[in-house]
């Protein structure tokens, strides 16, 4: 069976290459190495996926190329079974800078894969969403019928790809699924998120920095409970044609998430304090009973057991990550 993952190159689409690849399948991997943060994390993630295959009946190829060339998208899609789309422009705080890449990447990448999968008749469409399609919560925790008002460009463009894969679903038949994941973290994470910069700072002896007062809540979800999820939608069927929350059970506030770590690596360390930026949600919460009741969904890490295991990571692999998330 040919798995086809864009983004692969990625934090969650490396994730889940490696995790198909050592499960003896043929992943191929279209990534385009986007420089929005530092390489070396893409090339783990690819040597991750290698290794892999290696050590199984699987297979795992890499190819450079971008989710907006429609030719070669429809070439990799014609050889695949099932596409598990990851690509994307990520981050909320730039896409106010430059919301116009996030259209052409997110939506136009999207529709190219989504036309080819309609052309080809693939087994299933997966999609990365994001909790930021949700905007202001007008209560929480947000469930999958929560209005969505987002408010950054990241959240409009992840937004219009979901829906046009619901609507690819209703129209055309083809069984797509999108999973609006909340804030995903653990190894060979994003360099520029809060978790690993809690980690890094308090590792060299100096507080972590919290934007705004702290209070704002989170779903931490562990990668390998959103990679869980993933794997699931290689069988199950119940899902099609829907958006579906994936998040942790242990909504936490930043600063108590800042205390957590602190806690583990350096009691002695203060917090520090700094002015919230505008584009970031109060607060996140997703309600996870439709994955419960259609996926089987029941995530498996605490945030402080997904926290201990991302800092023996990070422990074990300092030499070369610490810098990243130091410069980024
Ligand atoms: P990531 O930036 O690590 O991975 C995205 C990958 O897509 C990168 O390797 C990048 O090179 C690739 N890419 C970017 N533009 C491309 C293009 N035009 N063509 C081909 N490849 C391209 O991000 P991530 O954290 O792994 O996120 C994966 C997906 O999950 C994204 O769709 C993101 O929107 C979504 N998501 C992530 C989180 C999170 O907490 N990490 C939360 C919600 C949603």
């Amino acid at each position: 069976m040919q798995i086809l993952v864009t983004g692969g190159a990625g934090f969650i689409g490396g994730h889940l290459a490696q995790r198909f690849a050592a499960d003896s399948h043929d992943v191929v991997v279209l990534d385009n190495r986007d420089p929005f943060y530092d390489l070396d994390i893409k090339q783990h993630n690819i040597e991750a996926g290698r290794d892999a295959a290696r050590n199984s009946d699987g297979s795992y190829e890499f190819i450079e190329g971008d989710v907006r060339d429609a030719e070669l998208v429809t070439e990799l899609v014609a050889d695949a079974d099932y596409v598990y789309h990851q690509a994307a422009q990520a981050g909320v705080r730039p896409s106010v800078k430059s919301p116009r890449k996030y259209d052409e990447v997110n939506v136009d990448g999207t529709l190219n894969l989504l036309d080819a999968c309609r052309d080809e008749g693939i087994e299933r469409f997966v999609m990365a969403s994001s909790s930021s399609v949700y905007g202001k919560p007008q209560y929480l925790p947000y469930d999958e019928q929560h209005p969505t008002t987002p408010v950054s460009p990241y959240g409009a463009s992840k937004l219009a790809a979901e829906r046009y894969a619901c609507a690819y679903s209703e129209v055309y038949d083809l069984p797509a699924v999108a999973l609006r994941y909340f804030t995903v973290y653990g190894p060979r994470m994003r360099p520029n998120m809060a978790i690993s910069n809690f980690v890094s700072r308090c590792h060299n002896g100096e507080p972590p920095v919290i934007y705004g007062d702290g209070t704002q809540t989170r779903d931490f979800t562990y990668i390998e409970d959103v990679i869980d999820a993933n794997m699931t939608l290689l069988h199950e069927d119940a899902a099609d044609g829907q958006a579906i929350n994936i998040g942790s059970t242990d909504n936490i506030e930043i600063k108590t998430l800042a205390t957590e770590i602190r806690d583990q690596i350096d009691p002695d360390l203060d917090l520090v304090y700094e002015e919230r930026h505008d584009a970031d949600a109060e607060h996140t919460h997703a309600a996870t009973e439709r994955a419960e009741e259609l996926l089987g969904y029941d995530p498996d890490h605490t945030i402080r057991e997904g926290v201990a295991k991302f800092i023996d990571w990070y422990r074990d692999n300092r030499d070369w990550y610490e810098p990243l998330v130091r410069q980024s």
